[in-house]
């Protein structure tokens, strides 16, 4: 069956200069790198079933041709989106070469997932967060499945911003220079669907623009959002988490939601002390542990669960080296993540070694 008999939302490009070969390489990477499934692999056509669709690409006459389909109109775009990502690794000129089907339809308009929220109140909150209550346009596709989202937030100091839009080709235009819009992720802590009222917790640190722009910004201020996206709430009845802070909110959000029946252990991690003190739903079922950054490794620590326990879900957000070093020791071991959650949430920038 083809991809437009598969799904109601479905577009495909022509990918000029291209060579399938490599292509294909490409996507067997992808496959690989976050166990997705390839339900057709050969030397003429290969398709990747993925949570937001399918992308199928041959060989056509002039050139690769991606197609891709989904259930949803924004998912289709977060797949878009995606490839557009891939085939950018591979050349950028290729990649602004891409032009889609459907393209003439949306030209101009603003992305598929992209919407304003009014920011309505910003509390501090005990452990050294902040928690920000916003009006959004439209929740409704913010499930159990995707509880995350990109904020888009343009330099305070603009009188006025600049959105994103998409082109004549289909592809999204991002303001750019002196424009461009700053885009950190973060987790729906609550939200009311039919209020379109969402809330949201920043783990204050040093040096962050949205640490910075949440310290600042007046009720009333409107500001961009991209999503939902993301890893959801996993449904198992067997869990270890592990998360420095920034996945606080998430871990919050997951406990309170896991069947009476759960049962598992959650290891919080912090970096500051006060971060004890955020207001952690309890489990009945759900041990909960602090430990400090200085003397403990949540990469090595979620390793040894690995090891010992197969039997439960592993679930680690934290900084990208602790996430590098449990997808490092699940591969090693020939084990795959496919049933569990690894994340980096925040990368540490590189220690320099030049001095002065
Ligand atoms: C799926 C997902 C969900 C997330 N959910 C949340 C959430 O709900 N709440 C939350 O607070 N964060 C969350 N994060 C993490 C957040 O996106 C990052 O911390 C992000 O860098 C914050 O942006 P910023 O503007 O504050 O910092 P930036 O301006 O982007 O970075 C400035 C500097 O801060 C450093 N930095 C970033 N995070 C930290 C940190 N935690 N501690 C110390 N230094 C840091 C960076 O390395 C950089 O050097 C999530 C991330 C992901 C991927």
């Amino acid at each position: 069956m083809s991809i437009q008999e598969q799904f109601p939302f479905a577009a495909h490009t022509l990918l000029p200069n291209l060579s399938y070969p490599t292509l294909r390489n490409a996507i067997q990477h992808r496959a690989k790198e976050f166990d997705l499934p390839l339900a057709q692999d050969s030397k003429t056509e290969i398709q990747l079933k993925t949570a937001y669709g399918t992308y199928r690409f041959w060989q056509g006459d002039e050139a690769p041709i991606a197609e891709i389909g989904s259930s949803r109109s924004d998912w289709l775009y977060v797949l878009k989106e995606s490839l557009q990502d891939i085939v950018h690794e591979l050349s950028p000129e290729i990649a602004k070469a891409i032009h889609w089907s459907d393209a003439q339809e949306s030209a101009g308009n603003r992305p598929p997932n992209f919407q304003f929220i009014t920011i309505e109140d910003v509390t501090a909150l005990a452990g050294g967060f902040l928690r920000v209550t916003a009006l959004a346009e439209d929740l409704s596709h913010f499930t159990t499945d995707s509880i995350h989202f990109r904020l888009a937030l343009p330099d305070p100091e603009r009188q006025e911003p600049q959105w994103p839009y998409l082109s004549d080709s289909g592809q999204t235009i991002w303001p750019k220079g002196e424009a461009a819009l700053h885009r950190p992720v973060y987790t729906v802590r609550d939200m009311d669907i039919s209020t379109s009222r969402l809330t949201f917790d920043i783990f204050v640190h040093e040096g962050g623009r949205a640490t910075a722009w949440a310290q600042n910004v007046t009720p009333g201020t409107r500001v961009g959002l991209t999503g939902p996206g993301g890893g959801g709430i996993p449904e198992v009845n067997q869990i270890t988490m592990y998360a420095d802070e920034t996945g606080f909110p998430a871990v919050a959000r997951i406990l309170e939601a896991l069947e009476p029946n759960a049962s598992g252990h959650v290891v919080l991690q912090q970096t500051c002390s006060a971060s004890a003190h955020y207001p952690m739903p309890t489990h009945p079922g759900v041990s909960i542990e602090y430990v400090q950054e200085s003397d403990s490794d949540l990469g090595d620590l979620a390793i040894e669960t690995m090891r010992n326990r197969p039997d439960q879900m592993i679930w680690l957000a934290a900084e990208k080296a602790a996430a590098q070093k449990l997808r490092a020791a699940f591969k090693t071991e020939g084990l795959n993540t496919k049933e569990h959650y690894i994340a980096a949430y925040w990368t540490r920038p590189a220690i320099s070694n030049t001095q002065g």
